[in-house]
């Protein structure tokens, strides 16, 4: 049972690690951003108002959100765990996920904090502008990104406290790869039930 909260600014490399990981580990990879893009892409209700939120760089509110990861948590495929990527994102969201998550006998979470400095950050949104196709990652788009991550997300660290895991997040992928993998066997072995 693995079950990884990936903490991190935008272009940390969230994104990548967790699709790496979830495959290696077998157990699903949960990105809130990439569920709205599929609304958005779709251009359901949620996913039209979404698409203006997120290419303003804004967040979705708190109640869609809670309710989009509460559906998603209670799927079947979940049961062996999770890797959660860009959720919690805000204090109520990680307030709402510690209360759905203590409702059942399960092993503690690992948090890791993928963390890059800020000019390395442009650097990769910068490359990634051309290759994914991201509307949210113009160049305004971004600033405004950096500056919600600063108010609402960072305070996360402080939130979770003692419990967060930093990663350095300046190496190769298959460095930062590692330093997860690394990261949840030792968790696995603090907690044995957490390797089953
Ligand atoms: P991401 O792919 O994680 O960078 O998310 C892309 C965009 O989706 C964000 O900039 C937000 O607009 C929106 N989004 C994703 N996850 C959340 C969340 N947990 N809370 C609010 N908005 C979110």
């Amino acid at each position: 049972m693995v079950r990884l909260i990936l903490l991190g600014p935008p272009g940390a490399g969230k994104g990548t690690q967790a699709q790496k990981l979830a495959a290696e580990l077998k157990v699903p990879h949960i990105s809130t951003g990439v569920i709205l893009r599929q609304a958005a892409e779709k251009k359901t209700v949620l996913g039209k108002r979404a698409k203006a939120i997120m290419d303003a760089g804004q967040l979705v509110s708190d109640d869609i959100m809670l309710g989009i990861i509460r559906d998603r948590l209670q799927a079947k495929d979940c049961e062996k765990g999770y890797i959660l990527d860009g959720f919690p994102r805000t204090i109520p969201q990680a307030e709402a996920l510690d209360q759905l998550l203590s409702q059942k006998t399960e092993p503690p979470v690992v948090i890791a904090n993928l963390s890059l400095d800020e000019q390395e950050l442009r650097r990769r949104i910068a490359g990634r502008r051309s290759e994914a196709a991201r509307s949210d990652d113009a160049e305004e788009t971004v600033l405004s990104r950096f500056q919600v991550y600063q108010e609402k997300t960072r305070p996360l660290l402080v939130y979770y406290g003692g419990r967060v895991r930093p990663i350095d997040g300046k190496g190769s992928v298959p460095e930062v790869f590692q330093q997860l993998t690394e990261l949840l066997k030792v968790a696995a072995v603090r907690s044995p039930e957490a390797a089953s």
